[in-house]
């Protein structure tokens, strides 16, 4: 979609109809309670629509419908080849749909047109195709009893799938929980993030256009206090499924143990660190580190937001860095040409100036750290360095999740593994030598549910994505997704 100009955009943008109730039983709803939130656009500060804030009485009412979708079999008792069927059409028609989806994503949270529609979009495409052409070749098992036995195991759907998301990528983080779930042949009911509700409710709209029975997924807008809440308290939600921040996902894991037990599987926060060894191909590793903490302006649960340098070639590393910072500039959102968005609201934006104060107390500030305001929002923040930091510093700790990276030196191999591990979180990490030992070596050393050598934040359908520690746990995307939303049925017989 690169081939739309700045001017295209805008009109596409202005033409655009916002879906903005909730989801439910197939059809648009008001919530209950009548109540409405606005949705805004941060890199403006317009707002571009109403939507319908569902509470506690809307998730029950979805829950109840997909409860009865699961029962009837409708969707549940369908062949995996049925299932993909429908599943293929849906990615189909989130391909005929990739300039629509873009914008709502861009004009939702603020993020660069460029990316929404070549990455975000197609992506969400993507992973519906790829699970649902892998759901027909999974076969079940029959255990090794011998004698006058068999014991069939069999993997079930769980039922019905609560799945609560952020507002970072809107679209790709429903996605990655809707379509092993309902590949499988769950129920799901889907809170989007405030922020971003938008794409969501597209999508749930074009499932029901490719096929998907009634009642299947049911999408509820509102505040993670009482929709969310409400979800992962229901004691009629089999499983919980949620992206965001730690401190979220352990509530979660508090509202399945005070109410039904379900089981809840969380891919939260991250400090991810990307090592660089002097033996590195210095500038290949600057442009991917870049990338790695400055694209969807830092906001990246896996963004590599710690870089650790040899000390040896730190002077070479920061001055690359800094070049590539300062080439990165923010820009109007729906300007293809934009090299950095809006931040997703302005009350993250002052988080996230909170840390570069922090940083300019502890460390020293190589470039950047500016708020910018354009088209009258000041949720814009630059490319920013910081240099001199400790393990200890806030900005080395705590997840910034905006253009922030926190520069650390080591000496050693056992000193960069030492300063990797140095964090409660554990969902991603880099490494860049030539050497294969020692990146075999680092990499088994490391505490991190993915580890990419001499690249940043390697990710594929094809390969499982998610953390270790108080990153969370539980994996999207590839074959072991599935895991998530059935169980092992065993089913013996005796002949
Ligand atoms: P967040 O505050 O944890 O919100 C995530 C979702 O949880 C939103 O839908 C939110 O609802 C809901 N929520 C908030 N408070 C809740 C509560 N008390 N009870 C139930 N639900 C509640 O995270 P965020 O700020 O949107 O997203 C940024 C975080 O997501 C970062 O920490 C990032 O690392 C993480 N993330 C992780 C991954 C991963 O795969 N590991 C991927 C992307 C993002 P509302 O916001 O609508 O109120
Ligand atoms: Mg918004």
């Amino acid at each position: 979609m690169t081939d739309l100009s700045y001017k295209d955009w805008k009109s596409k943008a202005a033409a655009l109809k916002f879906r903005n109730q909730c989801f439910i039983s197939g059809t648009f709803c008001d919530a209950i309670s009548g109540a409405k939130f606005e949705t805004l656009n941060p890199a403006t500060g317009a707002v571009l629509t109403a939507v319908a804030r569902g509470n506690g009485d809307d998730i029950d009412r979805a829950v109840k419908s997909a409860r009865s979708a699961f029962d009837s079999g409708v969707w549940s008792g369908k062949t995996p080849s049925e299932r993909k069927e429908v599943l293929l059409k849906l990615a189909a028609l989130i391909r005929d749909n990739i300039p629509e989806f873009a914008l709502l994503d861009t004009l939702d949270m603020g993020k660069l047109i460029k990316d929404s529609s070549t990455v975000d979009a197609p992506g969400s495409a993507h992973f519906f195709q790829w699970h649902a052409e892998a759901i027909d070749k999974l076969y079940d098992e029959i255990a090794p009893t011998g004698g006058r036995d068999i014991a069939m195991i069999r993997r079930v759907p769980l039922g019905v799938v609560g799945a609560v998301v952020p507002w970072n990528f809107p679209l790709d983080m429903a996605t990655w929980k809707l379509a092993p779930a309902l590949a499988t042949g769950n129920s799901v009911v889907l809170k989007p993030a405030e922020q971003s509700p938008l794409s969501a409710l597209f999508l749930a709209e074009l499932a029901v256009e490719a096929g998907l029975p009634d009642g299947v997924l049911n999408v509820v807008p509102g505040y993670g206090q009482d929709a969310g809440q409400a979800l992962g308290r229901h004691d009629d939600v089999d499983c919980l499924v949620f992206t965001g921040s730690t401190a979220v996902g352990k509530l979660f894991q508090r509202y399945a143990g005070e109410s039904n037990m379900k089981q809840v599987w969380l891919e939260t926060g991250g400090k991810s660190p990307n090592i660089i060894f002097p033996d590195a191909d210095l500038d290949a590793a600057a442009d991917m580190a870049a990338f790695g903490i400055f694209f969807n302006q830092g906001e990246v649960c896996s963004a590599n937001s710690r870089l650790l340098v040899h000390a040896s070639i730190k002077d070479e590393m920061l001055e690359r860095m800094k070049t590539r910072a300062e080439a990165i500039t923010p820009g109007d959102p729906l300007d293809p040409a934009s090299t950095l968005g809006a931040m997703v609201d302005k009350s993250h934006t002052d988080t996230v100036m909170q840390f570069i104060e922090s940083g300019r107390q502890s460390s020293r500030l190589i470039t950047g750290g500016e708020r910018v305001t354009l088209n009258g929002s000041d949720a814009f923040v630059t490319p920013t360095i910081f240099d001199n930091v400790e393990s200890n510093h806030k900005i080395a700790r705590d997840e910034i999740f905006g253009p922030v990276l926190a520069v650390q030196t080591f000496n050693s191999d056992d000193e960069a593994i030492a300063m990797a591990n140095d964090t409660v979180y554990g969902l991603a990490a880099s490494v860049w030598t030539k050497d294969l030992s020692r990146a075999l070596g680092v990499s088994d050393a490391l505490n991190a549910g993915t580890v990419s050598v001499n690249t940043v934040d390697a990710l594929s359908a094809m390969t499982p994505f998610g953390g270790m520690k108080q990153s969370g746990y539980g994996r999207d995307l590839s074959i072991h997704a599935f895991d998530k939303y059935t169980a092992l049925k065993t089913t013996w017989i005796r002949y």
